[in-house]
């Protein structure tokens, strides 16, 4: 059997959400309910815990944060 290629694993490229500016280390936003190490995913005005699903809405008014458009993030995923 030939070997297939492996395509290359996106992962999660936790290291990239980490920065040093002037010898301190910038840490992301870290989930309060899994702790740290679990990352926050960053949205325009919200974020959002993929593992229990913890959503903080980061947007100054909230008044805006009702006519956020949930029709992007409902992705329908097709199984082949
Ligand atoms: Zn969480």
């Amino acid at each position: 059997m030939p070997k297939k290629k492996k395509p290359k694993k996106k992962g999660s490229k936790k290291y990239a959400k980490y920065r040093i500016e002037s010898g301190k280390l910038i840490k992301p936003k870290f989930c309060p309910r899994c702790g740290e190490g679990v990352i926050l995913a960053i949205s325009k005005d919200r974020i959002h815990c993929g593992k229990c699903h913890y959503t903080e809405f980061s947007s100054k008014s909230e008044a805006k944060a009702e006519e956020v458009k949930e029709s992007k993030e409902v992705k329908s995923e097709k199984k082949k």
